[in-house]
């Protein structure tokens, strides 16, 4: 009974300060328009940011990559379960983003957040190596930092001067700086261009998580590497899969000896069941759209709703700063008044996630309104017009 009853205050603490968490059950697919604990609701928080999770044709590949392959892998990579459409996606994502990358080869994973862990731990192996992370890094870098051998500094968000004295004062064996390229609470973008010029001056190596870019940035969808047109044998590139590719997964680019090293020593990637094929299969289609003439067409469509909200959403109480991708956080304060902004919209019919520390720094809890192809001009102006007159008659003692 002591036991349980230990846990149970941990519980009560969390939810004296508005911090304890729920799931909401949704039963139709990733849309816009969802059905949620049983009642239709217009939501604004998935990160299939091209509205590609329920597109026939990725679904159908999915029906086919299941026929073809079966249910599941089996097994991990290095025994028995790397299938040919592991294979032939790695050989798509590594021709697909060669053109920024030296000898690219990429490795597909079944998450993010195992491939941050694998990247970092192999690339920071040693004992005497150091990572440089950026203060609003994602949880699965902080993790794969926190795993890997090397020492860890954090330097504070966007601080080029910051960084470039800590690479000065290194005499690590091995600099890995490590950026997400679209920070996922704030939607801002690190500046990598500059940041590359440094690790190249250092002899630094690059390391950018694309989650939120990847299909989403740049003319064909190559991300950030294809928006700032960055080429360096310096690079590591992480892209996720399940955000606009729509399906799930992971992977990383880089040159081939980045790779090998990886798929010899990351614990990460070895000791996991590798992804059910039928995954791969499925994301080939997506690849197809996101390269193609109807990627271009909905990346142009999220950036019009993009542009919309801005100007349909002006709040003065709450914060909005600038950000030019799908993700528009509106920045509260407290839990509490977060929370209580959320469900207010929640009430109208409008889920839009309201995110708390230890996901942001306290005091600066917020929404986070994620925009998609799959929403139209229509359903922003909803969205807007709601939180403006939730604004308008707020009441603090309520
Ligand atoms: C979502 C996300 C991840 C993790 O990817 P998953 O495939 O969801 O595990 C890693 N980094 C960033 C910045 C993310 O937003």
């Amino acid at each position: 009974m002591d036991l349980i009853a230990s846990l149970d205050r941990k519980l009560t603490a969390l939810d004296e300060q508005s911090l304890t968490r729920r799931r909401r059950v949704v039963d139709t697919p990733s849309a816009p328009r969802l059905v949620v604990d049983g009642r239709p609701m217009l939501a604004f928080c998935s990160n299939d940011y091209l509205g590609l999770a329920a597109h026939p044709l990725v679904i159908e590949a999915l029906r086919e990559g299941a026929s073809l392959y079966g249910a599941g892998s089996g097994a991990s990579h290095l025994v028995s379960g790397h299938g040919r459409a592991h294979e032939l996606l790695e050989e798509r994502l590594a021709a697909f983003l060669g053109p920024h990358l030296e000898s690219a080869r990429a490795l597909s994973f079944c998450t993010g957040y195992m491939a941050n862990l694998a990247m970092l731990t192999a690339l920071g192996a040693d004992a005497d190596a150091e990572i440089f992370s950026e203060s609003l890094n994602h949880a699965s870098l902080i993790d794969g930092a926190r795993l890997a051998r090397a020492s860890v500094k954090v330097y504070p968000h966007a601080d080029l001067d910051a960084l470039a004295a800590l690479l000065e004062a290194s005499n690590a064996s091995a600099k890995v700086v490590v950026t997400d390229s679209v920070f996922s609470m704030d939607g801002d973008l690190a500046p990598l261009p500059q940041m590359l010029a440094l690790c190249e001056k250092h002899g630094a190596w690059l390391v950018i998580d694309d989650a939120h870019g990847f299909g989403t940035l740049g003319p064909h969808g190559r991300g950030a590497l294809e928006h700032f047109d960055l080429r360096s044998s310096n690079l590591v590139y992480m892209g996720t899969l399940g955000k606009a590719a729509g399906v799930g997964g992971a992977f990383v680019a880089a040159h081939a000896s980045v790779i090998e090293l990886m798929i010899q020593r990351a614990r990460p990637y070895i000791f996991t069941t590798a992804a059910p094929p039928a995954l791969a299969h499925a994301l080939l289609a997506s690849l197809d759209i996101i390269g193609g003439d109807e990627g271009a067409q909905r990346r142009a469509h999220l950036q019009a709703l993009i542009a919309h909200l801005d100007g349909e959403l002006t709040p003065s109480r709450w914060q909005r700063p600038v950000s030019t991708t799908a993700i528009q956080p509106v920045i509260i304060g407290s839990n509490a008044e977060a929370m209580r902004v959320g469900a207010g919209l929640y009430r109208r019919g409008l889920w839009v996630a309201a995110i708390r520390p230890p996901t942001v720094p306290v005091d600066t809890a917020r929404l986070r309104i994620t925009l998609s192809a799959a929403h139209t001009h229509e359903e922003v102006t909803q969205l807007a017009t709601a939180l403006n007159e939730l604004e308008r008659t707020w009441d603090e003692s309520q």
